[in-house]
């Protein structure tokens, strides 16, 4: 089986872990430089982009996941994970200064729904999917403001893009496996398998 790594500084990683495991990956928490050789996919999870990237800091971890990505390692990021992925970030807070991944054509805006909306849960849906509908759970969510010409929105909430798809790269603002959808998980393992 295939070894699909779940980045495992901080935030929600046994969920995606126990997805992964389902679909019949291998799974290995990441936390070195030196465990990204091996894998054949990531999972960057949600939680919160900028202790991530203080964490990752001294470990070297991003420069070295980074490269693996422009190689073509498949990668998923949800919501702080889409947040590092993203080429733009804007009102980057603290995030301003450390290493991101940077590999995915959007402009991400950190924090971007009101106080009153910072949380919820709203089907979303899928335009290449004949428009099938899936439950997410948006917390303190990023806004997608841009995607570039690189990228391609698959999913949308309303008119809003919520999940984009660069090549190897699958990104969504939200959390698909609080409400326990495996759409994204399977794609991504799709880009794995090569089917
Ligand atoms: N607000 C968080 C951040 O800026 C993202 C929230 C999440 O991942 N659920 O990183």
């Amino acid at each position: 089986a295939p070894t699909v790594g779940v980045l495992a500084l901080q935030g929600a990683v046994s969920e995606h872990s126990d997805i992964m495991t389902s679909l019949g990956a291998r799974t290995v928490l990441v936390r070195r430089a030196d465990q990204i050789d091996g894998l054949a996919g990531i999972i960057i999870p949600g939680g919160e982009s900028t202790a991530m990237a203080r964490i990752a800091a001294p470990l070297g971890l991003f420069p070295v996941l980074r490269e693996r990505v422009i190689a073509g390692l498949p990668v998923l990021g949800t919501c702080a994970g889409l947040i590092l992925l993203a080429d733009r970030v804007t009102d980057a807070g603290a995030l301003n200064g450390f290493d991101r991944l940077a590999t995915l054509d959007i402009t991400a805006q950190r924090n971007a729904y009101g106080n009153q909306l910072a949380s919820f849960e709203a089907p979303v849906t899928m335009p290449e999917h004949d428009h099938a509908t899936i439950d997410a759970a948006f917390i303190r969510a990023p806004v997608i403001s841009e995607v570039g010409p690189a990228a391609r929105v698959i999913a949308e909430h309303g008119n809003t893009p919520v999940a984009v798809q660069q090549d190897h790269q699958i990104a969504a603002t939200f959390h698909p496996e609080i409400t326990g959808d495996t759409t994204l998980h399977q794609m991504l393992y799709r880009l794995i398998s090569g089917a």
